[in-house]
């Protein structure tokens, strides 16, 4: 496989190219064109031009059309996409499959309302009225990370696109190839104007500081760590530009005694190990009433210890590997330390032995905790590392949770409704499940509070992070 930038209605290369592997069986599975400045610089051109295009930043039933004839050529390659994905990225099958339909029921809903962007009129005195119009921002840079390629890809660019603005993608190195396949049924559209949207990979970081530096790009999107959002806001406060960031999580599971630990135990193992806890939203530490503490460290115990690790296409698999040797690394080197320091190990993890051992494969691990101010309480592991913790009352788990600098997600677990939402309201988190964990969708905004970011992408508030407010006043009096 190959893939090349996508500029201003080309498929272009400079010559430089970096191969990408399979994280579980090392194979090569392609490679993809390795760019930098000068591509980001093109790219930011050819986006400006064609937003000054009315013909596209005023033609909501043009970018509709073409956000549905995407959807459709997705639909026709979705199980290839699926497998390049579960590929590129280590992720398990059904996971791919479950990402690729999200994504392209994603892309539907925003071709809906892009034809559904609505300001609002006030008569602010006899004959006097304030129009408030929402306009495209204008160029949007989106960088897209690689946990989830298709669905983080589709939630800021189809809103971007649907909003009006003209786009620079700029995927993540370890996922290029998936990204570019991706995007290809959208650039195939011979209605899509050159320049409306562009993409360029790289392998290191110029393109993306371009985009975040640049003058002529309006709005820029970033889903990543929270130490790179904040130096994007640090870069991009010379050109004021909006920002939509995405950060990082730490979400936390309060478990009250009430509950069905037995039951629950799978739910959580599964909710801390999806993509190999490399998600945002990954549970990291749960929060257990004491009178069920025990049962609980013996029931997700034996939940994690279950997990079937193997390669992302064979069928009896559950958890692929991490995205790369780089990230098993590092991960493996923090698992370590806080195994080292906390109260108790239940499960150390590790590396499997065996064919797995030459991917980038850990096991999960569970260790308990009592102090929440531990370094492995508060800082995200990109991985699958799950902490448990006891507390005494709601008071003592809300205060638990909340120690935490991020405010991604959390789940509360209860059979009493009353004491989930009292709880739910008290937690500081941009999305707080109520029996369930890691449940995302199109139609549902997602953010976070605190350090994990500013703004909303799904839903329909991730249309604001792509737009203006425009007022446009005029007196025409009244009759007589
Ligand atoms: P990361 O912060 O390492 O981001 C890597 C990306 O940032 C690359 O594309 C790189 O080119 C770009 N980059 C690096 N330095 C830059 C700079 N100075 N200016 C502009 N761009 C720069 O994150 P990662 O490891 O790729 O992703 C994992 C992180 O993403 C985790 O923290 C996770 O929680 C977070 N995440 C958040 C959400 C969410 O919805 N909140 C979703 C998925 C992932």
């Amino acid at each position: 496989m190959q893939s090349r930038h996508f500029i201003d209605g080309q498929w272009t290369d400079a010559g430089r190219w970096t191969d990408s592997f399979d994280p579980a069986s090392c194979e090569l599975i392609g490679r993809f064109a390795d760019g930098g400045e000068a591509e980001a610089q093109a790219a930011v051109s050819a986006a400006a031009r064609a937003f000054a295009n009315p013909k596209w930043s005023q033609n909501p039933r043009l970018r509709q059309q073409l956000l549905l004839d995407w959807a459709a050529g997705l639909k026709a390659r979705q199980e290839e996409l699926a497998q390049l994905l579960t590929r590129e990225n280590g992720k398990a099958l059904a996971q791919s499959r479950g990402e690729i339909a999200g994504a392209i029921s994603e892309i539907v809903y925003y071709a809906g309302l892009a034809r559904h962007n609505p300001g609002h009129v006030l008569e602010v005195a006899p004959g006097e009225f304030s129009t408030m119009l929402r306009e495209p921002a204008g160029v949007a840079g989106l960088i897209i990370p690689w946990n989830a390629p298709a669905v983080l890809l589709v939630r800021a660019l189809a809103p971007a696109l649907a909003a009006g603005c003209t786009a620079v993608i700029k995927p993540a190195p370890q996922t290029a190839l998936f990204n570019a396949a991706m995007l290809e049924p959208l650039f195939a559209l011979p209605s899509l104007p050159a320049g409306a949207v562009n993409l360029f990979a790289e392998t290191g970081h110029v393109g993306a500081a371009y985009l975040v530096a640049s003058p002529l790009v309006d709005v820029l999107s970033f889903t990543g760590s929270t130490a790179t959002g904040q130096r994007i806001m640090q870069d991009a406060a010379a050109t004021m530009k909006k920002l939509s960031l995405e950060l990082g999580g730490k979400s936390c599971c309060l478990v009250f005694e009430d509950t069905d630990v037995e039951a629950i135990a799978p739910k959580l193992a599964a909710a801390a190990t999806i993509i190999s806890g490399q998600q945002c939203t990954a549970a990291r530490r749960v929060l257990v009433q004491a009178s069920r503490f025990a049962e609980m460290k013996r029931a997700l115990s034996a939940s994690l210890s279950e997990i079937r690790l193997g390669h992302g296409l064979e069928a009896t698999t559950q958890m692929g590997p991490l995205i790369d040797w780089q990230s098993r690394d590092k991960v493996e080197r923090r698992i370590a330390e806080a195994l080292d320091c906390c109260d108790e190990v239940l499960l150390a993890g590790g590396r499997p032995d065996g064919a797995l051992r030459q991917g980038a494969f850990l096991a999960p691990a569970l260790i308990a905790h009592r102090d929440s101010g531990a370094f492995f309480c508060q800082e995200e592991i990109f991985g699958p590392l799950l902490v448990l913790e006891a507390f005494d009352d709601e008071a003592e788990a809300v205060t638990r949770a909340n120690h935490s600098e991020f405010g991604l997600s959390a789940s509360v677990w209860t059979n009493e409704g009353a004491r989930a939402w009292r709880v739910a309201r008290a937690l500081r988190n941009g999305t707080v499940w109520l029996n369930d964990h890691n449940k995302l969708f199109a139609e549902a905004e997602t953010g976070g509070y605190r350090k994990s970011g500013l703004g909303r992408l799904h839903g329909v508030d991730a249309l604001l992070d792509f737009s203006e407010l425009k007022h446009i006043y005029q007196s025409v009096g009244t009759l007589g």
